[in-house]
């Protein structure tokens, strides 16, 4: 698929390879508290893919299957791809590279949308050398640099780009855990968390 658009319904619903999120909580690290109850990271369904079949983590998806994209400036999106290496870096084993894949694909808007004159959004941009190799904050619920600058754009009423984040991983050949010591298999669409043998 090489786009998507905004607020359309994708004809396929989450199952047993296929699971849609709305946030950017790659580990349970970086899920702020008052959304420790409710929404899961990334982690533990990419835990149960490999553990099971393989599947897809379709970010910017709504649980109904509706087109939501999120917004990221080049800097986002490099921290997004830093904070996934840094999760399958954590898992036990480590995830080797040839096991997933990481792409950023285009949520196009309706015709019109964002040129009321009041947003504007910046399609083109071009990294500041300064910042190329500025740290990202990973593992952390708090605010790295690139979002303090991403909302001081929005503020100013630019945009960046919107993207639907697909996260593939193939089956591992071996029984994996998180970064956080636990192990999930998948269901028909949910996870289940492994219990420890007790033989
Ligand atoms: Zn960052």
């Amino acid at each position: 698929m090489s786009s998507f658009r905004l607020g359309d319904k994708i004809d396929c619903a989450e199952g047993s390879c296929l699971e849609f999120k709305n946030h950017r909580a790659v580990t349970d690290s970086m899920l702020p508290q008052h959304k420790k109850g409710s929404a899961k990271p990334y982690s533990n369904v990419l835990n149960a893919f490999l553990n099971s079949d393989g599947g897809c983590l379709l970010v910017g998806i709504s649980d109904k299957s509706y087109v939501k994209g999120i917004h990221l400036t080049i800097y986002q999106k490099l921290h997004m791809r830093m904070a996934i290496v840094d999760m399958f870096n954590r898992f036990q084993p480590r995830v080797t590279k040839d096991l997933y894949t990481v792409s950023f694909i285009p949520v196009l808007r309706p015709e019109g949308e964002y040129n009321n004159g009041e947003e504007r959004l910046e399609d083109d941009e071009i990294p500041e050398d300064e910042d190329i190799n500025r740290a990202h904050l990973l593992r952390s619920e708090n605010p790295c640099w690139c979002d303090l600058q991403a909302k001081a754009r929005k503020e100013l009423c630019v945009l960046p780009p919107a993207y639907v984040v697909k996260i593939s991983v193939k089956k591992g050949e071996q029984l994996y855990k998180n970064e956080e010591g636990l192990q999930f298999r998948r269901g028909h669409s949910s996870n289940m968390q492994q219990k420890k043998a007790i033989w």
